[in-house]
């Protein structure tokens, strides 16, 4: 699935459809360039989920939980991250296999321990098409279409 915005609220938006219609259980890559829309997407599906609390770049924190939508909503920024060792302290098999949903910024970071299936979010600008254009495309991985493209 391809999407193009021309906004951050455009992108917000489809974060939110992504949000409003998301099942328990699910790990979502957010990939794409410093100041892309990551966080942006995020706090699309953050609304979608029925989040009030606003969301932002979990800079200085691995994880950000919020428990108070429709399902729990787990926002992880792996951009600091020097070792995959650093997520085993964390815990994070707990969220990636739990029953709400994750949401990694950074995920080509973490490539050893990324469940083979989950939905992949590129997030990209084409310069020439304007300073607020982002192209998005939204696959799933692991389903035995894209064995070789997991992070790529
Ligand atoms: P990242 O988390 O990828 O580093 P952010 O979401 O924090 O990026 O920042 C993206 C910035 O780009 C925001 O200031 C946002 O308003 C702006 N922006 C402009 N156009 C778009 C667009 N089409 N989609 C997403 N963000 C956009
Ligand atoms: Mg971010």
């Amino acid at each position: 699935m391809v999407f193009e915005t021309w906004s951050g609220e455009e992108t917000r938006k489809i974060g939110e459809k992504i949000g409003r219609e998301a099942n328990g259980g699910g790990v979502y890559t957010l990939l794409g360039d410093l100041g892309v829309g990551k966080t942006t997407f995020t706090q699309g599906v953050a609304v979608g989920l029925g989040i009030k609390e606003p969301v932002n770049s979990p800079t200085f924190t691995i994880l950000q939980v919020y428990e108070e939508g429709r399902i729990p909503f787990y926002h992880f920024d792996v951009y600091r991250i020097e070792e995959e060792e650093e997520m085993e302290e964390i815990g994070y098999d707990e969220y990636f296999y739990g029953d709400g949903i994750c949401f990694i910024e950074w995920a080509n970071q973490i490539p050893n321990i990324l469940p083979k299936k989950h939905t992949q979010i590129r997030i990209e600008k084409e310069i020439e098409k304007g300073y607020d254009y982002r192209k998005i495309t939204i696959t799933k991985q692991g389903d035995g279409k894209n064995e070789n493209s997991c992070i790529g």
